[in-house]
């Protein structure tokens, strides 16, 4: 079979051109397979691609020269030459430049109606799906990808790190649109650190990076940020907060697993209006290895103090904590201490077990009485449907570190790398990278 591809346009002066793309024949394979393979494919969409950039160029060029203000033609300068990436390849553009008019009217029009669009020398979907496959690959294998399925240039991988590194800053320098109405409820902030591998050069071994997820009632909103390498951090969450239409008197309430820094990270960015919840699962997991403990210790069979002073204490442990009765759970949890202490010093049989037993009790006590202005009552809050831990923030801890520099990916990070990545990333999730301003009818 033979096969003739024609192009047809029609510029909007009503001017009509034809051009013929190409001719190919598929007789040589019709017993191996049917259409078009991929290699094919990719040769017409290069072919077209270049066939529509120079009609929509000369069109562009023509109609660029005649003046707005008086309507007479523009001379032309000279042509230069530029090169412009595609998705569909890369192309070198003879690119025109015009004189002023005489009327002088139009002093302050760029001189190439092209500057905006060549600013990059890329299309931004190219620079789009180089920084998304770059923040979920690895460099060479986002290029190796665009590659394989794509007419496009060759990809270095140095090109695509470039790429995601201006994607991510043009993600930090974008205002993001600010919700109109006000959110009738406070958002909430779920955040949690990553640690991911340092590069040798920063003379430490991990690297922190910053990651969440800020939810109203009706929206949510992912961040990823390395405090090292950005420039305002807490500046970053305030928008983040002000695209969802934070109202700026109200407190935030944040959930973070006891560390410091995360909730003041929030507190910088809303001036202290901060409601800070310590994490229930954090606290959970530490009281299982309380009773844990605990257990271990009175079942064995030469135990030789009352279960019942023991066990009681356990027992309703989580209970109280759960319904915020702390002042309760710290008094039982003193007990425990004193009666682990006791039976470490004593018996020597239970030496071991009674000091693991008192470093969980002690373990416990101190966690609580850091964050002590940080518990609530988990139970009622979990009866309104009101959240209680951080596990969207650990789902982000996943997509957005660990899934790109997690430590089993082996690669080291320079913290601006890092942040470049976590940015976009972030972005990537939301689906706050998608220009899709063009509609195609199929
Ligand atoms: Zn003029």
């Amino acid at each position: 079979m033979d096969i003739r591809i024609i192009v047809e346009t029609s510029a909007e002066t009503g001017e009509r051109r034809t051009e013929e793309l190409c001719n190919f024949s598929l007789t040589d394979q019709c017993h191996r397979e049917l259409g078009l393979n991929l290699e094919q494919g990719k040769s017409i969409l290069a072919q077209l691609q270049g066939s529509i950039l120079r009609h929509q160029m000369e069109e562009i060029s023509a109609a660029s020269r005649t003046c707005p203000y008086c309507g007479r033609s523009r001379p032309v300068h000279d042509y230069r030459t530029r090169v412009f990436d595609t998705l569909f390849g890369r192309f070198r553009l003879k690119v025109l430049r015009r004189r002023k008019c005489s009327c002088r009217l139009g002093e302050s029009d760029k001189l190439s109606p092209f500057a905006q669009v060549l600013r990059h020398r890329a299309t931004p979907e190219l620079r789009r799906l180089q920084a998304e496959l770059g923040a979920r690959h690895s460099f060479r294998d986002a290029a190796r990808i665009l590659e394989t399925f794509l007419p496009c240039a060759k990809q270095h991988n140095t090109t695509v790190r470039n790429r995601l590194g201006k994607v991510a800053k043009d993600i930090a320098d974008t205002e993001p649109p600010v919700c109109d109405t006000l959110s009738a409820n406070p958002p909430t902030v779920f955040i949690d650190g990553a640690h991911i591998r340092c590069r040798p050069e920063y003379q430490k071994r991990h690297l922190d990076v910053v990651v969440g997820k800020i939810e109203t009632r009706d929206m949510c909103r992912r961040f990823g940020l390395a405090p090292q390498a950005a420039t305002s951090p807490a500046s970053q969450l305030r928008r983040d907060l002000d695209a969802l239409g934070w109202d700026a008197r109200r407190p935030v309430t944040v959930i973070s697993d006891g560390e410091v820094a995360l909730p003041n990270l929030i507190r910088r960015a809303t001036n202290g209006k901060v409601r800070h919840i310590l994490d229930w699962w954090h606290i959970s997991m530490r009281v299982q290895h309380v009773e844990n403990a605990i257990k271990g210790l009175v079942q064995r069979k030469d135990f030789p103090g009352t279960t019942a002073l023991l066990m009681t204490p356990v027992e309703t442990l989580r209970w109280n904590l759960w319904h915020g009765k702390i002042q309760i759970a710290a008094t039982h949890l003193q007990w425990l201490i004193v009666d682990c202490a006791r039976l470490a010093k004593y018996d020597l049989a239970f030496r071991d077990k009674a000091q693991m037993a008192l470093a969980r009790c002690h373990e416990l006590y101190s966690y609580l009485t850091n964050n002590i202005g940080s518990l609530v009552n988990y139970g009622w809050r979990y009866r309104q449907g009101l959240p209680i831990s951080t596990s969207r923030a650990e789902g982000c801890v996943d997509d957005i570190g660990n899934a790109r520099m997690g430590k089993r990916r082996r690669m080291r990070w320079s913290p601006r790398g890092a942040h470049n990545v976590a940015v976009t990333r972030a972005a990537v999730l939301d689906g706050r990278l998608s220009v899709s301003n063009a509609t195609v009818a199929v």
